[in-house]
């Protein structure tokens, strides 16, 4: 059975007490080495301060997504910049 996702009412932000909007995001994980973008996921955002939360049986999907090895294997891929730190440029 498929369960209705969109229309939900995340209600107010636990920081700011604004409505909250539904909106689809990206989320990335790291999954041991890998870093794993999920996008399209449906979420509660704060237009104010940018909270944002997903409700539990989302939240748990996702997790079946991004252990899914198939899935992951078959997913486009994208470049990210990997920027790396060091300390001896750090202007104080
Ligand atoms: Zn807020």
């Amino acid at each position: 059975m498929k369960k209705k996702i969109t229309g939900y009412d995340y209600g107010e932000c636990e920081i700011c007490d604004t409505s909250m909007q539904e909106k689809r995001i990206k989320q990335d994980f790291w999954i041991r080495v890998e870093l794993i973008v999920v996008e399209n996921v449906p979420a509660g955002v704060c237009p104010r301060c940018g909270e944002k939360v997903v409700r539990a049986d989302v939240g748990r999907w996702i997790t079946e997504l991004v252990e899914n090895s198939e899935r992951i294997a078959k997913a486009p891929r994208i470049s990210v910049p990997a920027i790396r730190f060091y300390p001896e440029e750090v202007k104080v």
